[in-house]
């Protein structure tokens, strides 16, 4: 294999009874944490649960698994599976995991940003793995048991046995993401990679439709028909469908001669819009760890509070729960901080630039 070839991860004979004998313990029984833990024991896994006291511990014991808190789960394993929020898992994993591990015991986690960040400090004597679905946990689970499958990245960080891609390649196929071949990458890529997914492609898709909501409506064309021609048809999600089927570009064919005459000859108008500077300088953010420090400062926490008060009181919003009301679909309900929650934030003095310049890019 040329040296800057992608290993591509298939399953194997070995890879399938790679996990018989062991205990693999799966901490944080949440949307990853259930969909995985299903998937393993499916495939003949014997699993624990390590859950704090609340609703999901109900849910797992529910679902027929012993649930142990996280020191007794972490434990008594061979294989401990990391599926906490990010930013929870550095001190939860320092006080709560790293003490008890037996000697050699595997660490698995399913997103590579707090090792790639230097937020959680690792004993030298594991394996340190990476197993990231591309998938919701939802997905996880229905797409197992369906046999469609879904991407994983995966990785190795530590190799303290020796033998990390084994129980790399055993894992993954344990929790189903062999049905689909798995791609190699390092933690850093699959956190920098997820991470400009969030920052870059997600907000400018987000202001492309925007933008073209608010040209539409203010030509008159009624927002119902605006929204739904936008997204709410869901013809978008089976464009997309089409794009991973057929090809990014060959999946115009299913479109008309008017379609592809329309959006070829007018697409180039597109291209010279600043976007790849603007996302470069994103990928430097991230690749730098300027934001992972950033997003660590207590700083960050409020600001992120007075930019979801922001966000959910965008004219959109109003927008769209009059279109759902007239097309009789259910309202959604979502939290909403009202302004005396978010009030100490938005007079803060310290905050007044960012918080000014929030208030005029929502359309507040
Ligand atoms: P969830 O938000 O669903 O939470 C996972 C579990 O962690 C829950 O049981 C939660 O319980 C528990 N938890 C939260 N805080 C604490 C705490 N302080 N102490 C102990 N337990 C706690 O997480 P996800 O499944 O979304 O994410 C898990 C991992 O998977 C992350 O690394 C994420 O990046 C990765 N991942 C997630 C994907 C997704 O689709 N969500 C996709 C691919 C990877 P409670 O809420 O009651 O506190």
């Amino acid at each position: 294999m040329a040296k800057d070839e992608t290993r591509i991860f298939y399953s194997s004979p070995e890879s399938q009874k790679g996990l018989a004998g062991k205990t693999v313990a799966v901490i944080g029984y949440g949307n990853q944490g259930r969909a995985q833990a299903l998937n393993l024991r499916d495939n003949g896994a014997q699993v624990v649960i390590g859950n704090i006291n609340d609703p999901y511990k109900a849910r797992a014991e529910a679902d027929g698994f012993r649930v142990q808190d996280l020191p007794g789960a972490a434990g008594g394993a061979d294989v401990v599976m990391l599926l906490l929020p990010d930013e929870v898992l550095p001190g939860v994993f320092a006080d709560q995991i790293k003490p008890h591990l037996k000697p050699g015991a595997v660490l698995s986690f399913a997103s590579g940003y707090t090792v790639a960040f230097d937020l959680i400090d690792l004993p030298p004597e594991a394996d340190v793995l990476l197993v990231a679905p591309r998938m919701i946990g939802v997905g996880v689970r229905e797409r197992f048991l369906t046999g469609a499958g879904f991407y994983c990245f995966v990785g190795v960080h530590q190799d303290h046995s020796g033998r990390a891609l084994e129980h790399l390649l055993a894992l993954t196929d344990g929790i189903g993401g062999l049905l689909k071949p798995a791609i190699e990458v390092t933690f850093k890529q699959e956190a920098v990679l997820d991470l400009f997914n969030e920052q870059a492609f997600g907000p400018a898709f987000g202001q492309v439709l925007l933008s073209s909501i608010s040209v539409l409506t203010e030509q008159g064309i009624p927002p119902e028909a605006a929204l739904v021609e936008m997204y709410m048809s869901e013809e978008m999600a089976y464009t997309y469908q089409q794009m991973a089927r057929t090809g990014l570009v060959r999946q115009t064919l299913f479109h008309s001669h008017t379609s592809q005459y329309g959006a070829m000859s007018r697409g180039i108008r597109f291209r010279n819009l600043g976007l790849k500077e603007r996302m470069q300088a994103i990928y430097r953010d991230i690749e730098s760890g300027s934001f992972a420090r950033e997003w660590q400062k207590p700083r960050s926490r409020l600001i992120f509070k007075a930019l979801r008060f922001f966000a959910m009181r965008q004219f959109i919003n109003r927008l769209e729960q009059k279109v759902r009301r007239s097309l009789g679909l259910k309202e959604t309900a979502f939290e909403e901080a009202g302004e005396d929650q978010v009030s100490a934030i938005l007079d803060d003095p310290v905050l007044q630039a960012e918080i000014e310049s929030f208030r005029e890019s929502f359309e507040y």
